[in-house]
């Protein structure tokens, strides 16, 4: 057998294989549409390639489609074109938690909180009586209520509030001396094991505390003060299964399971660095957050921001939720990372097609407090919350970067990261296997 020939058979049986795994890995996806696609594709090359080896007697065909896929690969995995940033500017400008919808949901109306915040945010009032006047989150009257499956959830809600007043405590007074080093990876290797799926160190910035208190067990509107040196932050995975099943019921039980989960994390993290001597908070769900957690995981490079508002992270894309502590025990910050998500998001816009409020933008980037990012319209995502009953997620669901952290799809992230042309490619695939 010649050399062309050896080469032509082993580069047919690697395409077939790997869209026969593609089709293995969707079908444990229980994502049927790209198994049937993947099929077609691989019983149509297998075809094409048991056609040229039969009849191509002069090797002239078996050569042209060995250049094609060498082509097709070395386009895909090798960086071209530019990959961009988050562009970010000085700017003192803080955001006041405060104006989170959450924190804006619980002003009741003629409440001490209704009147003064409305009093200084006069324009707000009219849209957020309206939100108010629409069924709550997991009350009767949203589409997707359940009684049952919303107590089990309210449950979870109650135990995250009262797990909310135990970020600080007090500190041992024997300090525990530790280097850089040593504690860095102390305590990434303790968040690991205390479920925290990718973790990541950044020194604080100032711009990533809340202004004033909006919501929680501390006093309403007091000034935040956090001079913690570092943050840890670090990502849950959300299950895969039941974000495919958004904006159904199963969505809004998973991330309220996942941020119980984060805020166990984050309070005993917390614990165990001031029991070596050294201050530290934790920021956990429900609400006791001094930081804005997607501006952080991005610094301390879990990620990037996405279109839809959402972090993306290197492991599991959209499909996670966030937590954090910060604290003054010496360590080493790591550094944002590009992973191709800001060009990715200008071609893609899948979440923006998605949004069935139409929340997400179709269009550029602004700047907001001093970063360059897609602004979401929390109004309109919420109102289709209130209308649904659970806390939607479709923007989570469609994102190409949510696909499980497998080989297959890491594949296309390595593509996705490096070169342009790749990622044309990698929107075209999938819409073709996932649809628009
Ligand atoms: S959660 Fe739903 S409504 Fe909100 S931005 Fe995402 S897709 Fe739109
Ligand atoms: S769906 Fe597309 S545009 Fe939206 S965040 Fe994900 S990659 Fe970006």
């Amino acid at each position: 057998m010649d050399i062309i020939t050896i080469i032509y058979i082993m580069l047919a049986l690697s395409v077939s294989s790997f869209f026969v795994m593609f089709a293995v890995y969707s079908a444990i996806e229980k994502n049927f549409r790209p198994v049937i696609v993947s099929i077609i594709i691989t019983i149509i090359l297998i075809s094409i390639f048991l056609l040229i080896y039969n009849f191509d007697i002069h090797n002239i065909f078996k050569l042209v489609t060995i250049l094609t896929i060498v082509s097709f690969i070395f386009l895909y995995f090798t960086p071209f074109g530019k990959t961009s940033d988050i562009s970010v500017i000085k700017s003192d400008e803080k955001f006041d938690e405060r104006d989170t919808m959450f924190a804006r949901n619980d002003y009741k109306p003629d409440s001490k909180k209704y009147n003064e915040y409305y009093r200084i945010n006069p324009d707000k009032k009219k849209i957020d009586d309206k939100l108010r006047s629409m069924p709550d989150l997991l009350e009767r009257g949203g589409k997707y209520f359940d009684h049952n499956r919303a107590a089990y959830v309210k449950g979870l809600f109650e135990i995250e509030g009262l797990l909310a007043n135990y970020t600080e405590g007090g500190i041992n007074p024997q300090k525990t001396i530790i280097n850089q080093h040593e504690a860095t990876k102390l305590i990434k290797e303790k968040a690991i094991h205390l479920g925290a799926a990718e973790v990541g160190i950044v020194l604080l910035d100032q711009r990533w505390v809340y202004s004033n208190v909006g919501r929680g067990p501390e006093k309403w509107g007091a000034q935040i003060k956090n001079n913690h040196k570092f943050v840890v932050c670090y990502t849950v995975e959300m299950d895969y299964y039941k974000v495919s099943n958004a904006p159904d019921f199963d969505v809004i039980e998973e991330s309220a399971n996942q941020y119980i989960n984060a805020q166990k994390i984050s309070i005993t993290l917390a614990n165990f660095i001031r029991e070596l001597g050294y201050s530290a908070r934790a920021h956990v769900s429900g609400s006791n957050y001094q930081i804005i957690m997607p501006a952080v995981a991005y610094g301390a490079g879990l990620g990037e921001l996405g279109r839809h508002g959402y972090l993306i992270s290197k492991k599991y894309g959209s499909r996670v939720r966030l937590g954090a502590i910060t604290t003054d025990i010496p360590l080493i910050a790591d550094k944002p990372v590009m992973l191709g998500v800001q060009d990715f998001c200008k071609i893609c816009r899948k979440c923006a097609h998605n949004c069935p409020s139409k929340a997400i933008t179709e269009g550029k980037k602004q700047m907001v407090r001093g970063v360059e990012k897609w602004q979401l319209n929390i109004e309109q995502c919420y109102r289709y919350w209130r209308s649904m009953g659970t806390d939607c997620a479709l923007c989570m669901k469609v994102c190409p970067f949510s696909h499980p952290n497998n080989v297959v799809h890491n594949v296309v992230r390595y593509g996705i990261k490096k070169s342009s042309i790749a990622r044309r490619i990698s929107l075209w695939g999938d819409n073709l296997f996932y649809g628009k």
